[in-house]
């Protein structure tokens, strides 16, 4: 690392939960309702209303704890799976309660953690890095404000169609020590719950919100630790995966400019209060807005109207079950399964379920686990990307596909120039070869052809039979040329074998 510091990143990550109604009542959970329409007494906190939590976000909550390998409730002194609902108090014109149902000390899940890909090139290569889940727990969303709306100025409308729709707060341990890591783990945690149907984690419609706490560490010798913390900030507003990494890049170094022109020594862990920043995205700066409120300001109590929640071990094994694998398993799998290499097998899975069974509907044809992985590379992926198409509706199936390949010509442009005919045309790949002009041949035919070019070039055979075995290449990219679509290999055998016999 280049900079005389070490980043050290956590992530609060919140993500909407996939359910039709809100946490606590019967109003839809959907974006992009009129402002105000979906909602009820209960989720605009009305005098006399009462909750009643919604059993299927509590699942699909459990789901997202336990593909996180999170401990599911389990508080010292309570029994097992006990866990309970508690109010934090707050003030704000998008939370008409006045309060929002959360989870404090007993949160529903803790204790986990979740492998990334830290490595150098993650385009080429996959190295794991586990990162600790310190906990996960479902609360409801507040509303929303809109500002300036009139584009004039001077207005705030508030939308509360969000206020009570249900969210997980995932909360790391600081265990990211790079911006890329801070994404990677933004990109495995949003492939995870996309797999299992828990979030569709789209940020640009807030169902994937992320705060970043970030400090350095440098390296001091007079210090009892080796170095000096500096005072965490916790960074806001963050819009996109780019925008987490760029801001905490910039912050760790406004950091470090800070530390440097501190003569008092004030600027350090334990001697500021933790601050917020927000990301502006358009300047590429944070803004420093407020010092955190500590957790005793929200005054948090038991919510005395819903009763407390005991997870039992049927419902844990429920939930697994119909979890389905997770990507991190698939991607052991496919490695000892098909022969994959842990990279191959990562771009696999960073595609989705769906793109799998493709793969091994092939791979399993083809018997040919990696062959299957590069020509999906070479073929399909190209292919979905230009068409802007998902698997399941790409017009090849996967048997479609290995017949393909096992009539497809060995040359790699050659079968890209046939793929794509077949892909435009729906014609049969026989016809396809016949359009794009790439001859069938035999071994006999290629013999005859092969005999024909060292006929052809007295010269060459006689400087390869003299020790420059380079000069067998002239005739071989003759037999290429003359013959297109055969394969390199075969060509190569047959022209070894021939000269072999000179
Ligand atoms: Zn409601």
């Amino acid at each position: 690392m280049a900079e005389p510091y070490k980043i050290v990143v956590g992530l609060e990550v919140h993500v909407q939960l996939l359910t039709k109604t809100k946490l606590f009542c019967g109003c839809l959970n959907k974006f992009g309702l009129p402002p105000n329409s979906a909602t009820c007494p209960v989720c605009l906190g009305l005098p006399g209303a009462l909750p009643v939590m919604n059993e299927h976000a509590f699942r699909l909550a459990l789901r997202a704890a336990l593909a996180l390998n999170c401990q599911i409730a389990s508080h010292p002194g309570q029994t097992p799976g006990f866990t309970k609902w508690d109010r934090k108090n707050y003030y704000y014109p998008d939370l008409p309660k006045n309060f929002q149902i959360s989870q404090y000390d007993l949160p529903f899940s803790h204790d986990g953690f979740l492998d990334i890909n830290v490595a150098k090139d993650p385009k080429k290569d996959y190295t794991a890095k586990r990162i600790g889940i310190i906990r996960a727990h479902l609360e409801e969303d507040a509303g929303k404000n809109l500002h300036d709306e009139s584009g004039k100025g001077q207005d705030t409308l508030v939308d509360l169609n969000r206020t009570g729709t249900p969210l997980l707060e995932i909360v790391s341990h600081p265990d990211m020590n790079t911006p890329e890591e801070a994404i990677a783990y933004l990109d495995e945690i949003r492939l995870l719950l996309r797999e299992i149907g828990v979030s569709d984690c789209e940020m640009q419609e807030g169902s994937l919100r992320c705060d970043a706490n970030v400090n350095i560490h440098i390296p001091s010798a007079d210090e009892p630790k080796g170095y000096v913390a500096t005072p965490l900030v916790e960074v806001k507003n963050l819009n996109s995966f780019r925008g987490v990494g760029r801001a905490i890049a910039y912050e760790a170094k406004r950091h470090y400019d800070e530390y440097k022109a501190d003569t008092k020594g004030t600027f350090r862990f334990g001697k500021m209060l933790k601050t917020t920043a927000g990301w502006d995205d358009a300047k590429g700066i944070t803004v420093v807005q407020r010092h955190k409120e500590e957790a005793a300001d929200y005054r948090y109590f038991p919510e005395p109207d819903l009763v407390p929640v005991v997870v039992t071990a049927e419902l844990i094994e429920q939930v697994k079950a119909e979890t389905g694998e997770l990507p991190s398993v698939a991607r052991t799998r496919l490695q000892s399964q098909y022969g994959l290499t842990a990279y191959d097998a990562q771009v696999l899975t960073a595609k989705g379920r769906k793109t799998v069974a493709y793969f091994e509907a092939v791979a399993k044809a083809l018997n040919d686990g990696k062959a299957a992985s590069n020509r999906m590379s070479d073929l399909i992926y190209p292919a979905l990307t230009e068409r802007k198409e998902e698997i399941e509706a790409f017009p090849i199936s996967a048997t479609a596909f290995a017949e393909f390949l096992q009539k497809a010509p060995t040359n790699s442009q050659d079968r890209r120039d046939v793929f794509k005919i077949v892909l435009e045309t729906g014609i049969s790949v026989d016809e396809a070869k016949a359009k794009a002009g790439i001859k069938e041949m035999d071994e006999t035919a290629l013999r005859a052809a092969v005999l024909t070019a060292i006929a052809a070039n007295p010269k060459s055979v006689a400087d390869f039979k003299s020790g420059k075995t380079a000069a067998a290449n002239k005739i071989k990219g003759e037999v290429m040329k003359a013959n297109k679509g055969v394969a390199n290999d075969l060509v190569q055998r047959l022209l070894d074998e021939e000269l072999a016999k000179l």
